[in-house]
């Protein structure tokens, strides 16, 4: 019996596949067992074929290959068709042992491709899984890939097509393409990426952003102070007032991802990312399965937001169904999707951000225009917005259409400030360092909330903005109102209450 090995996705874990090869008496021709029978038919004709293309043809014996564990092929993410590289290989060695043809074969041998009718190796659509097969396989001694990689490891072998494989293995150099790897470079770019600020391309979009949003203060103090202390965050106001917008600016505002999350991020969008945290913005027509996982097994937006944000825009106007979905992963963190194959584990660790009006209409606590809704409607709207979801969002911001300069609190003033002195560089370079490192410099000044008749889940909320806010801007920690200005970035349920009554 001969044994291969490849690697598949499940969930975003990576699963080690076992590939069994025996060649036995009798007549019953090429058996493959453990994949989906459509599979198997597809994969049987492509691998004989390639393999007869070598000149290679299954004898009139008993080949039996069996591809497992089962179950984790089930739930695969990875398409089947990657193991072909694997079944071709594993039948070669074991035709080659049958003659008694000699062919060397490495300890623990990893691969991974489809095969075309030829026997060429076609171009893997998602390489990072492989990359993390190293860390689950120490003992892995050859890991085969299509070639050209742009993996790096001193145990990655690349070929063309089938042949090349097999030539490497005849022969008693077995070889072929040696990536050069640089340990101590790889070590040092992954410590790097670990505290680097960000570089200056990063600190210029976020210089030209946070200019755009001091049109409106209250939006800019918002997005900020969000951005640092990874709150949740709604804002709410009449239409137009530029509330999607800011959001649509947001990841600029965010520091880049370390290795490790980046590396989550990879495996869970299976392409390779720049270290910049995701940012989903799906539409509102968007069903619960999509916002969640659905049948299919791949990851919903909720995972794809995983360290980054998921932005709704226009909260109510999404199926009620649909945001009850989130409200697991907002607690959790987690999804499971139970179907008939399996649990799946999905991570879902977000930022959850959202715009809304505060009526159909748009203008009900408007000083511009008159509300044009009747109160049942509006009544509708609100209690979508209200009650467990409301909560979920740490800063619940209203945002004002006209923001006259009196009405402009300290936090948005000290911003302005740091523009006209010139000192928005050292500003936006806090706002990257408190995102990176954990140990902030502040603690939580004391609060006495008591006058302001919130619950201990209100207290709670607002003490961890206040460490944000104390952080952020700490040079106001001493001022007369900052406390009661802090509040009014947590105003929108009361707001929203009161006009219910
Ligand atoms: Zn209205």
């Amino acid at each position: 019996m001969t044994i291969a090995y490849s690697a598949i996705l499940v969930g975003v874990q990576i699963k080690t596949i076992q590939i069994e090869t025996v060649i036995g008496q009798g007549f019953s021709g090429f058996n493959l067992l453990g994949l989906p029978a459509e599979t198997t038919r597809d994969m049987r004709e492509r691998v004989r074929t390639a393999l007869e293309a070598l000149g290679f043809f299954i004898p009139t014996k008993r080949v039996v290959v069996n591809i497992g564990p089962i179950e984790d092929i089930k739930l695969s993410r990875t398409p089947l068709s990657h193991l072909d590289f694997a079944v071709a290989a594993s039948i070669i060695r074991a035709l080659c042992l049958e003659k008694k043809e000699p062919i060397h074969i490495p300890q623990k041998e990893f691969f991974a491709g489809e095969l075309s009718l030829q026997g060429n190796l076609k171009q893997l659509s998602n390489l990072l899984v492989y990359q993390a097969v190293f860390q689950n396989e120490p003992n892995l001694s050859a890991m085969c890939l299509p070639s050209p990689c742009k993996l790096q490891d001193e145990r990655i072998e690349t070929f063309e097509n089938l042949k090349e494989w097999l030539d490497t293995r005849k022969t008693k150099s077995h070889k072929a393409t040696i990536m050069k790897y640089d340990i101590k470079s790889h070590q040092r770019s992954e410590q790097e990426s670990k505290k680097t600020p960000p570089n200056e391309i990063t600190l210029k979009e976020a210089e030209k952003t946070l200019k755009t949003l001091l049109k409106k203060p209250k939006i800019a103090v918002s997005l900020l102070v969000a951005a640092v202390g990874k709150h949740n965050l709604i804002l709410a106001g009449e239409p137009g007032i530029g509330k999607s917008y800011a959001f649509k600016n947001y990841p600029n505002l965010l520091a880049p991802l370390c290795a490790k999350k980046n590396s989550e991020v990879q495996l869970i969008h299976a392409e390779e990312n720049d270290c910049k945290p995701p940012f989903r913005n799906p539409h509102h027509s968007c069903t619960s399965a999509a916002l969640i996982g659905g049948a299919s097994l791949k990851p919903g937006e909720a995972t794809l937001a995983h360290h980054g944000v998921l932005f709704l825009d226009e909260l109510a106007e999404f199926p009620r169904q649909s945001l009850e979905a989130l409200r697991e992963p907002l607690d959790s963190g987690i999804i499971v999707l139970s179907r008939a194959q399996g649990n799946i584990l999905y991570p879902a660790k977000f930022q959850f951000c959202a715009t809304t009006n505060p009526c159909p209409c748009g203008y009900l606590f408007s000083r511009m225009k008159a509300c044009r809704c009747n109160p049942s409607s509006s009544r509708k709207y609100l209690e979508k917005l209200s009650g467990p979801l409301m909560d979920r969002f740490c800063m619940q911001v209203w945002i004002e259409n006209t923001e006259e300069e009196k009405e402009i609190d300290i936090f948005g003033l000290a911003l302005k400030e740091t523009i006209v002195k010139g000192k928005i560089l050292d500003f936006l370079n806090l706002l990257f360092q408190l995102q990176l490192h954990e140990d902030w410099p502040y603690e939580v000044p004391n609060l006495h909330l008591e006058y302001k008749k919130l619950s201990t889940r209100g207290c709670e909320k607002i003490k961890q903005i206040t460490h944000t806010f104390a952080n952020l801007f700490p040079e106001l920690i001493k001022h007369d109102s900052f406390l009661d200005t802090i509040v009014s970035y947590r105003e929108l349920g009361q707001k929203f209450l009161e006009a219910h009554v």
